[in-house]
């Protein structure tokens, strides 16, 4: 804190503690006010102007230090100065006075508080931001919080300091209207109990009602805005058309028909999406073969002199269709139609608000009418324009499941998940893999040490992983395909034969009539929606890849529930997606999961942390299986038992992580993982040693004295008299009592 902040800060502590040491309080009673009405009336009579400026001085300051007896005061204005220029007079020194307030807490804590709460903060930020004035307002009018706890918290936010001032004028005029003339009977009135008649009660809950209904009213003028060009036809045969059968499109369709709404699913590929087809379920069936060849290649680990693995990798895809078949009736028009979903196999375009036009696959055009529609569209891989890139031909994650015959080179483009999957499987069935990242390490996404764990065991596979490496050109070298890239300022050729470019995935978002519509789309370029999944129309939805933020199975279905449901239901209750616990995981060898924070976010986002790491590689039954590599890592609160994130890195990486996001979902701490029974010997054990492991980063050097001490005296070699002087080292000597020691290792906590 600097110099001002503090000056500023010694000076209204000190006016406060005068406030409360001299009793000033005694003097904002309506009973002191009345002992001395006489008096002031005859002032005011005998020095009209200096009466009412030494009233607005001490009112602006009351105000200001955010002193009780605003209200006594406002009382006093109308007894003394009458309905019209007590209004007039308290208006302005309740405004001026309240906002001095709020720049006071803005100009001593906002910057510590964004600082330390900045991500807990940031959509009320952002609500502010959009909605400020709104929001002061409601509260200006409802008295339900007190003034000056409005004004301290308003100076946190980012709400410009002209729109406190204008709004909370407004807001508070009716209530000082009201407060005012009730001090002009104060003859009349003994108590502030005596002003809260419920009469003034209902007109307050009147006034608060009031800016409700306005911004219901506010709504119902922007959806005319935006609906002005689409007459709504009169009768809709439809609750919802969903666009798009993939994972979030599904799951709308399931939600709508299991709530007995009429709903039309239409999909103009294969049912299932991505994810099914080219994504999750492909990918993993690939890599457990790659799994499995790997185990075999390390036969000798296991105690066996040689096995080997005869395999032909055209067999190797032709399993991972079949895997495809096994799971496609989970998401098959037969059992969406046996559900209550109307599924219609064609092209969708949105014709209006209220109608999708579907070119089907024999070629009729149908208009479908609805009262909403949902957009899960889903995303397709991005390829970037690199020259020579088209000409040479290249592979994407929608292609790459038709090979037959296993590329002897491979260049994987991109050091995503997506990427880091693919080239581990292909390198494990045989192909001479490059991975090609123009980033320092690939896996960008998580901390350091996670991508290089990954990295060493890919370059002890062979992959050549080649960070720093930006794509420049593809061309044909005498027949032989080549990639130029650029590392550290000189270019590199990387022959190939096959190149698989991943190197991220764009929502679908043109052709459909997004564009006729107007609606929106954001920087990423995926459709916006606002906090309840809803695009510029009331009655359209967006959800899964299309509408991010996320690109994930479990993210698309998660966001189908919001849009299904606000979509069938948002009439009467709309539900925000919560995204604050999104867990996600790439499934290399060795797999990587994560839920909440990271190190490398906490520290871009200022959040202090402490890091707690167990080391798979001391798991009893990680060491039984061969598998003893890895780690669990905790980040929580300094001090406290709050989980921020954790990341799991090794076999299962994927499943064990479900405690820790259970524990985040619902508030559990790190303690209640320690007290809970884990079966041994299993890999999910690895979470407890890392709760273990905080637990006893907690204990300080104070603690552990007085328990020497107490534990001597049990045993007779010290007195209670040397137990109790050392109580007070539990305060003075919070030192950590454990070095960090081999697995268990927790960081001071990191500013
Ligand atoms: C190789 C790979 C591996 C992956 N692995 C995982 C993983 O392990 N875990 C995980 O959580 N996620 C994974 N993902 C991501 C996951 O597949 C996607 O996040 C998920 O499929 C998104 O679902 P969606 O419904 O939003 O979109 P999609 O599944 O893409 O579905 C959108 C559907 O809409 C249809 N459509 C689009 N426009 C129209 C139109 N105008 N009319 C009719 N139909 C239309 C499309 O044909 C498509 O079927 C992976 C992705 C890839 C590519």
């Amino acid at each position: 804190m600097n110099r001002s902040r503090w000056l500023l800060l010694v000076a209204i502590a000190a006016l406060l503690v005068a406030f409360f040491a001299f009793d000033l309080g005694r003097y904002f009673s309506i009973d002191a006010f009345k002992s001395q009405q006489a008096a002031i009336d005859a002032y005011f009579r005998a020095h009209p102007f200096q009466t009412a400026a030494i009233y607005f001085a001490l009112y602006v300051a009351v105000t200001a230090l955010s002193l009780p007896g605003a209200a006594i005061m406002t009382l006093a204005g109308g007894a003394v100065f009458g309905l019209l220029w007590g209004t007039v007079i308290v208006s302005f020194a309740s405004t001026i006075g309240a906002t001095l307030a709020f720049l006071a807490s803005r100009f001593l804590l906002r910057d510590a508080v964004q600082t330390k709460f900045g991500d807990k903060l940031a959509a009320i930020n952002r609500g502010v931001e959009k909605e400020g004035a709104f929001y002061l307002f409601t509260l200006r009018l409802v008295p339900v919080f007190p003034f000056f706890i409005i004004n301290l918290l308003m100076g946190l936010t980012p709400i410009a300091t002209r729109t406190f001032y204008w709004v909370s004028q407004l807001g508070m005029l009716l209530g000082t209207i009201v407060y005012v003339n009730a001090g002009t009977q104060i003859a009349r009135v003994d108590s502030l109990k005596g002003i809260l008649s419920p009469a003034l009660i209902l007109s307050f809950v009147a006034l608060g009602v009031f800016p409700l209904v306005a911004k219901k009213i506010v709504d119902a003028l922007k959806a005319r805005k935006v609906y002005a060009k689409w007459p709504r036809p009169a009768r809709l045969d439809r609750n919802l058309v969903v666009i798009g059968a993939g994972s979030a499109g599904l799951v709308s369709a399931y939600i709508a028909a299991a709530v007995k709404a009429k709903v039309t699913l239409i999909e103009r590929h294969r049912m299932g999406g991505d994810c099914l087809n080219t994504g999750c379920v492909p990918s993993k069936a690939l890599l457990k073969t790659g799994k499995l060849l790997a185990t075999i290649r390390r036969a000798q680990d296991f105690g066996i002199r040689a096995a080997h693995a005869e395999f032909d990798f055209a067999d190797v895809m032709e399993r991972v269709q079949r895997v495809v078949k096994t799971v496609e009736p989970h998401d098959s028009v037969a059992r969406y139609t046996a559900l209550g979903v109307e599924c219609i196999a064609g092209e969708a375009r949105i014709a209006s608000p209220w109608s999708v036009e579907v070119r089907r696959a024999d070629g009729a055009t149908q208009i479908l009418t609805t009262k909403a529609i949902v957009i899960a569209a889903g995303a397709r891989p991005f390829v970037p324009p690199i020259p020579g890139l088209a000409e040479i031909g290249y592979l994407t994650s929608d292609t790459v499941w038709n090979l037959r015959v296993l590329p002897k080179r491979l260049v994987v483009l991109g050091g995503g998940p997506i990427g880091a999957e693919l080239a581990q499987a292909f390198a494990r069935l045989g192909a001479k893999v490059s991975q090609v990242e123009m980033l320092p390490r690939i896996m960008m996404r998580e901390d350091p040490e996670v991508s290089a764990m990954v990295m060493r065991q890919f370059r002890a596979e062979g992959i050549d992983v080649l960070v720093d490496h930006k794509a420049k050109r593809f061309l044909r070298d005498n027949g032989e395909k080549v990639l130029v890239a650029d590392t550290e300022g000189r270019e590199v050729r990387i022959p190939f034969d096959e190149v698989l470019v991943a190197v991220g995935r764009v929502a679908n978002t043109a052709g459909y009539g997004l564009e006729e519509l107007g609606i929106p789309t954001t920087k990423a370029r995926t459709v916006e929606v606002n906090e309840f999944m809803e695009t510029l129309y009331p009655n359209i939805y967006a959800c899964g890849d299309v509408a991010g933020p996320y690109q994930f199975t479990h993210t698309a279905s998660h966001t189908a529930w919001y849009a299904a449901v606000n979509a069938l239901f948002g009439r009467f209750r709309k539900f925000r997606a919560d995204f604050s616990v999104i867990p996600w995981a790439t499934f290399t060898d060795p797999e990587v999961a994560r839920v909440g924070l990271n190190e490398t976010e906490a520290r871009e986002k200022g959040i202090p942390y402490e890091v707690t790491v167990y080391g798979i590689d001391d798991l009893d039954r990680a060491i039984a299986d061969g598998d003893a590599h890895g780690m669990v890592k905790v980040l929580t609160v300094p001090g406290k038992d709050k989980i921020l994130g954790a990341t799991i890195v090794g076999e299962h990486a994927g499943d064990l992580i479900i405690e820790y996001i259970a524990a985040m979902r619902h508030g559990i701490g790190v303690n209640k993982i320690l007290s809970t029974i884990h079966i041994y010997p299993t890999l999910v054990e690895a979470n407890k040693y890392a709760a273990g492991g905080w637990k006893r980063a907690q204990v300080t050097v104070g603690q552990m004295s007085v328990l020497e001490a107490f534990q001597a005296w049990g045993r007779g070699e010290a007195s209670l008299g040397r137990v109790l002087g050392r109580l007070p080292a539990l305060v003075s000597d919070k030192r950590k009592a454990y070095a960090p020691a081999h697995g268990i290792a927790a960081t001071e906590p990191t500013p």
